[in-house]
């Protein structure tokens, strides 16, 4: 069987992690299996579609490294062939009008609560005589369709991930409403199940794998597969991603969509090694950092778990750390350099630039630590409490005396790691003070806090712009 994949996402919000983890498990297969990878925008919920969010879609599983083949199936141009195709069904005697006003739907519902039974349409109207139809026509009414789900029948599936799965249909919430209300001789807007079947199988899908939340729509769609009499694809059905709750990850933990992500620092690659990680245990042997491009090869449903994933921030920051470390200091000086010039900040040359990657680098876990490590080079640093408490010291102030008298006879644009070295030896010595005190001190003034990289170099980078004599000047 040549396969066939696709994602489907709703252009109604920005393209959440578990698409993207869906989108994911579906290109992993298509390569492993040298298939095709598909896109549809399934936006026939004008309303909350947004031109926007598709653009968002798309950027975010480019910025993945997620390719898709063909140009992506837009669902809401089909709209006509998902009306024949109700049609069809109607015609058929798999669908029919039902004229229930929401008022009387509603009624129902409430009696099946009060004697605590689940919510499900009573198939009121599934055999309306030819006068009943047209007194309800006569009255105005407006008619959903539905398709007939019986309550004895049994739909199963052998999924991929999940093993065999049956449904009853008794447990589908009665004849499924397959388009919106219109008049009598007009057919609605079509719905989901209807329409993913319609397009599905137009797009020739092989294998359908999707988040475990469609699983009662799998076994409706099943059905309408059966009565048009088309190919059934084969599914496969993601677990959910959790939060440390153990909840479904909603809008509520915060950040959910992937340009979020990639705002927050984290990089493309080490978001796809962990969204493959969400599910995916990797086979004996093999590292859990990876490039995906390097694991299609070993992908394969039957080491997805059935089991939620749950979310964990812990590795994914240990992820971004290994794929920023990894980086070359050109690579990530491309990387920050724009971000740089966002705040202003420019580099004196490419080679400052590179000391400055190689300075903060090692302890960057997040892009973005980049640029904040980055600023006290750039700009002038506010005075953190310990910073200030230090150069609050008297002795601190005679360091940095003795400091700025020396460096006003040097040269900032030669400034090297080896007159820092002397300069500290010097202080230390002719100031009778603790060579500590002189290194505190120091960054401090340079740098408004007691932590950062090595002091030597930082030192000696930000001389090369004279801005260590005005920063020390300030505080003695
Ligand atoms: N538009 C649906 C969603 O975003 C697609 C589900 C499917 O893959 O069939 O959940």
């Amino acid at each position: 069987m040549k396969v066939r994949v696709r994602l489907a996402p709703s252009p109604t919000g920005t393209l959440h992690l578990g698409t993207a983890r869906t989108a994911l498990f579906n290109w992993l297969f298509a390569k492993k299996e040298g298939g095709t990878f598909l896109l549809r925008i399934e936006d026939t919920d004008i309303e909350r579609s947004k031109e926007e969010y598709i653009k968002n879609i798309y950027e975010g599983l480019q910025w993945l490294g997620i390719n898709w083949d063909e140009s992506p199936t837009i669902q809401s141009e089909r709209v006509n062939e998902h009306k024949q195709i109700i049609k069809t069904l109607i015609d058929e005697g798999f669908a029919y009008k039902c004229y229930a006003s929401e008022n009387e739907l509603d009624e129902m519902r409430e009696t099946q609560k009060k004697n605590g039974l689940a919510p499900k349409y009573d198939n009121r109207h599934r055999n309306l005589t030819q006068e009943q139809e047209a007194e309800f026509i006569n009255e105005g009414r407006e008619p959903v369709i539905r398709f007939k789900i019986s309550d004895q029948k049994l739909i199963s599936w052998n999924d991929l991930i999940r093993g065999k799965m049956t449904w009853s249909g008794k447990d589908l919430g009665g004849d499924m409403v397959i388009a919106r209300r219109a008049p009598a001789d007009l057919i609605g807007d079509p719905l989901y199940n209807l329409v993913v079947v319609a397009d599905d199988s137009a797009m020739q899908i092989s294998h359908v794998i999707r988040g475990e939340d469609h699983l009662a729509n799998t076994a409706k769609q099943i059905l309408i597969y059966e009565a048009l009499n088309l190919n059934i694809p084969v599914f496969a059905h993601t677990p959910l991603i959790l939060n440390s709750e153990g909840k479904k990850l909603s809008k509520r933990d915060g950040v959910t969509s992937i340009s979020e992500f990639k705002k927050m620092g984290y990089t493309s690659e080490a978001m796809a090694n962990y969204m493959t990680l969400l599910g995916w245990s990797v086979p004996e042997g093999i590292n859990e950092r990876f490039k995906i491009s390097e694991i299609s090869d070993i992908f394969s449903f039957k080491k997805v778990n059935k089991a939620s994933a749950k979310f964990d921030w812990d590795k994914l920051n240990w992820l971004n750390s290994q794929v920023i470390h990894e980086m070359s200091a050109q690579t990530l000086l491309e990387i920050l350099d724009p971000l740089f010039k966002e705040n202003g900040w420019y580099l004196p040359n490419q080679e400052w630039g590179l000391h400055l990657v190689n300075l903060i680098g090692p302890s960057m876990v997040l892009i973005n630590d980049g640029v904040n490590q980055a600023k006290p080079f750039f700009e002038e640093p506010e005075l953190s409490y310990d910073g200030k408490k230090q150069l609050g010291i008297k002795e601190s102030k005679v360091i940095l005396k003795f400091i700025l008298e020396k460096l006003e006879n040097s040269d900032a644009a030669l400034f090297s790691k080896d007159d820092a070295v002397d300069l500290i030896k010097h202080v230390t010595k002719d100031c009778n003070v603790k060579k500590g005190l002189v290194m505190k001190s120091i960054r401090a003034a340079l740098f408004g806090t007691l932590n950062g990289p090595d002091l030597i170099q930082s030192w000696v980078l930000l001389s090369r712009f004279s801005k260590d004599r005005t920063r020390i000047s300030r505080f003695i």
